[in-house]
């Protein structure tokens, strides 16, 4: 189906007049109603959470850990939802996810982080407002309770996008950001699957079989996006490893005229892809976002106007799954979530699972976590 429809107005036997307010009124983008029939009404929210993508299988689970993260993947999302239901912003609703999943023990974030090499952790943000594109992250800081929070201050109170390591962390101390001991991030399971790793010689994906980064993408009622991607990297990266989630435009990004994408995998290369951007760029350069475009002929009087109507889900998912193809065919794998302006919240991940969740004003709100959930 094609995404970018026109709209022929017709107006033959009507003075010019009319035909040229009409068209006045289509290049202000105040198209009258019946020309948008196809789109929502604009009290429409949405939004999308995720805590990670990889292989996670039902038999690898037990019924209580299915369960466990069920509910925390569930309380995120309502989280987010009721900020939006009560025409909150975008960005607060990202937030509002992306805190008590880093609080969570069971995602790799924040609190559950993962180890570093050298046994510490170096936990990465980011965050970006799709209204004005204004962004900020922060890089390998190691006692940040909440890392998204420090990413939004460098955003809002700081003319950076990104601070890194020593000069962030003396950043949240200036902001009143809270500070915790790198102990508040140990945890036994995380321990453990280091010590494997170092014991074995295996690869940070052998441990953990599955990347447990979160994010969460918003559209408020105001019609802005929003999102949002916090991490603890992988397990025993060294030299100061960067991943991908606090790059703007690889683990995150966010812009009213095309979608809002978190992003979680193999982070070298969401980088090399620049996956978040390339899925709204793709979706950008299909007229997306555009505005009314004037295609008049004046044969007759007739007026014709080109106007940018909703784009289908179906072609946000092939754009999403073929950035993913990108992805998987340099060797990596992971996952996104993704929303467009007309709310279609939408996954494509190249792992067997990706934890996820999506609720919207139309009623939707459901949480999954294996490919045929
Ligand atoms: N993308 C993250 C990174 O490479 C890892 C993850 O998604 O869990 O740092």
């Amino acid at each position: 189906m094609d995404n970018f429809a026109c709209y022929h107005s017709r107006m033959r036997g009507f003075i010019t007049r009319f035909a040229l307010v009409f068209s006045v009124v289509a290049l202000a983008g105040q198209v009258p109603a019946t020309a948008r029939d196809a789109e929502p009404a604009g009290t429409r929210w949405s939004f999308a959470i995720h805590g990670g993508a990889g292989t996670i299988s039902r038999e690898d689970m037990t019924p209580e850990e299915d369960a466990a993260h069920r509910a925390a993947l569930q309380a995120a999302l309502d989280a987010g939802s009721k900020v939006l239901d009560e025409g909150g912003t975008a960005m607060d609703a990202v937030e509002a996810a992306i805190l008590l999943l880093e609080d969570e023990p069971r995602f790799n974030a924040g609190r559950g982080a993962v180890y570093t090499w050298e046994g510490s952790h170096e936990l990465d943000a980011s965050i970006m407002d799709g209204a004005t594109r204004d962004a900020g992250a922060v890089a390998g800081v190691t006692n940040i309770r909440n890392p998204i929070l420090l990413a939004r201050k460098v955003m809002t109170d700081s003319p950076h996008v990104m601070l890194a390591g020593k000069g962030a962390e003396d950043f949240a101390v200036e902001q009143g950001i809270e500070i915790v001991p790198p102990s508040y991030f140990d945890t036994e399971r995380r321990r453990e699957a280091l010590e494997r790793m170092k014991a074995r010689q295996l690869s940070s994906l052998d441990v953990d079989l599955k990347f447990g980064t979160v994010g969460a993408v918003a559209l408020d009622t105001a019609g802005n996006m929003a999102a949002g991607t916090s991490t603890g990297g992988m397990t025993g990266k060294r030299w100061g490893r960067v991943g991908d989630a606090p790059i703007i435009g690889a683990g995150t990004f966010a812009d009213n005229r095309s979608c809002a994408v978190s992003a979680t995998g193999w982070g070298e290369y969401f980088i090399r892809v620049g996956v978040a951007h390339e899925i709204c760029a793709r979706l950008r350069l299909q007229g997306y976002g555009a505005g009314p475009v004037p295609h008049t002929s004046s044969e007759d009087g007739e007026v014709m106007v080109a106007v940018a109507l909703p784009l289908v889900s179906e072609v946000a998912q092939k754009i999403a799954d073929e950035v993913m193809a990108d992805v998987k065919q340099l060797g990596g794998d992971g996952g996104i979530i993704l929303l467009t302006p007309e709310g279609h919240a939408l996954f494509s991940f190249n792992t067997a699972g990706m934890y996820r969740g999506r609720a919207t004003s139309d009623g939707v709100n459901e949480v999954a976590i294996y490919g045929n959930d």
